[in-house]
């Protein structure tokens, strides 16, 4: 299939040549028609499946085709959960409409306010932004929304995750009801769903993956381990699967910079990415980590949502994350547009719990593989997929001659 049959127009067909996307992905190919129609869609679907190009590319056609902006207005609106999601999804529609005459703008906290409303005044096209933000714009009127035509909300899932639900209302009240809704999410939960049957009407719904599961080209396992040596077996593990390049999650920020600062200290390029960090530093974590210069890049949930990393080989969850939903989201950071990766989780006996709801979450048990000298004192509880904790394992024998492979003085200090 190509995506003229999509019937996109000439300009758009000839940029995506230029990028050498061949043909469109799955949920292109099901959500550029819908939305070349007109149509409301609510689309599962996750980051690494082509989505941005899916409702950016039929949205830059619309705009292009008909009307024009206005002072400090908006045509299509994109409601994001994060910056970086907010920079990456601006610079996509940059790139894919970078042949028209169309304006765009990108728009997030944690920034000087005053060259946002600068840039609003003479009106966009598109405007990709975080909540908190816009709403900050709208109520110094240096937005409004009588022209707008459609609203974009992208991974609803992690803005109700992250606490924007007051927020999205706010925003909500203050569009036209007359207006084409789209909604992306890679998980629908019983609040999204509600959200969805508030905002959209009569919506297509498309799904890409099964809901809620992980990439099936991706690798998952989980190595348990006693929480105190979860460094010592992260180092171990790099080392074993000469892992080029990792993404790291780490549940708290105070958690990252101690990883950060144990790799370094064994000379491996490492940065960091949390929400203490400000903008500009986050950017270029992840610009020396896109660029190779780093080789451990490690980051808390919030942070690393929308990172969009290509051919990215390995996730290592070093925590599990607290929110079941995140797994998805992490595991999705790697295998990207149809590569193979692997995610593995080191795993302590207090996260049992979480460890069985990421398990209900996406139906499947993951593999345990022990790695010899690490297998854990305290054990971890057997699970399924019912989200059960199946037994609790005996204490194991005391192991003989075990292997410590990274010696004390790169001990983790938290
Ligand atoms: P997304 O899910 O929108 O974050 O896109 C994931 C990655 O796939 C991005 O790096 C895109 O540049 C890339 N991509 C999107 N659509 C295509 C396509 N039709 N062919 C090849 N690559 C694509």
């Amino acid at each position: 299939m190509s995506f003229a049959s999509l019937g996109l127009i000439d300009p758009l067909v000839r940029t995506l040549a230029e990028l050498q996307y061949t043909e469109p992905t799955p949920i292109q190919a099901q959500a550029i028609p819908l939305v070349l129609a007109g149509r409301d869609v609510m689309a599962a679907a996750q980051t690494g499946t082509g989505k941005t190009a899916g409702f950016a590319l039929p949205l830059l056609q619309l705009l292009t085709m008909a009307g024009s902006t206005a002072p400090n207005s908006t045509r299509v609106l994109v409601l994001v959960p994060t910056r970086e999601l907010a920079e990456q999804v601006h610079q996509s529609v940059c790139s894919y409409g970078a042949s028209l005459p169309l304006r765009t703008m990108v728009a997030y906290g944690g920034v000087s306010i005053n060259p946002q409303m600068m840039k609003l005044r003479k009106g966009v096209d598109i405007l990709v932004a975080t909540p908190g933000r816009l709403l900050d714009l709208y109520r110094q009127n240096a937005v409004k929304f009588d022209l707008l035509q459609t609203l974009v909300l992208d991974e609803a899932d992690r803005m109700l995750d992250l606490g924007f639900a007051r927020e999205l209302d706010a925003v909500f009240a203050a569009l036209p009801t007359q207006r084409q809704t789209l909604l992306f999410s890679a998980t629908f939960s019983d609040p999204i769903r509600a959200l969805a049957a508030k905002l959209l009407r009569d919506p297509a719904s498309l799904e890409v993956s099964p809901r809620n599961t992980t990439v099936k080209a991706i690798r998952q396992w989980i190595v348990p381990v006693d929480k105190k040596r979860k460094p010592e077996l992260f180092l171990y593990l790099l080392k074993k699967h000469r892992w080029t390049q990792v993404l790291a999650f780490v549940k708290t920020r105070k958690g990252v910079d101690a990883l950060v600062e144990l790799l370094q200290a064994a000379q491996i390029p490492s940065d960091a990415i949390h929400g203490d960090k400000p903008q500009p530093a986050r950017q270029r974590a992840l610009d020396r980590f896109k660029a190779g210069e780093v080789r451990i890049l490690v980051a808390t949930d919030v942070a690393a949502r929308g990172l969009d990393i290509d051919a990215l080989p390995v996730v290592v969850n070093f925590d599990l994350p607290i929110v079941a939903e995140d797994y998805v989201h992490r595991t999705g950071r790697t295998g990207r547009a149809g590569a193979s990766g692997e995610a593995v989780s080191l795993v302590c006996a207090d996260e049992v719990t979480q460890l069985a709801a990421l398990e209900l979450l996406t139906g499947q048990t993951l593999e345990r593989i022990e790695e010899p000298g690490f297998a854990p004192e305290h054990r971890v509880p057997v699970t399924n997929t019912a989200g059960e904790v199946v037994k609790k394992p005996k204490k194991p024998k005391k192991p003989k001659g075990d292997v410590a492979v990274v010696s004390e003085d790169v001990r983790f200090r938290r």
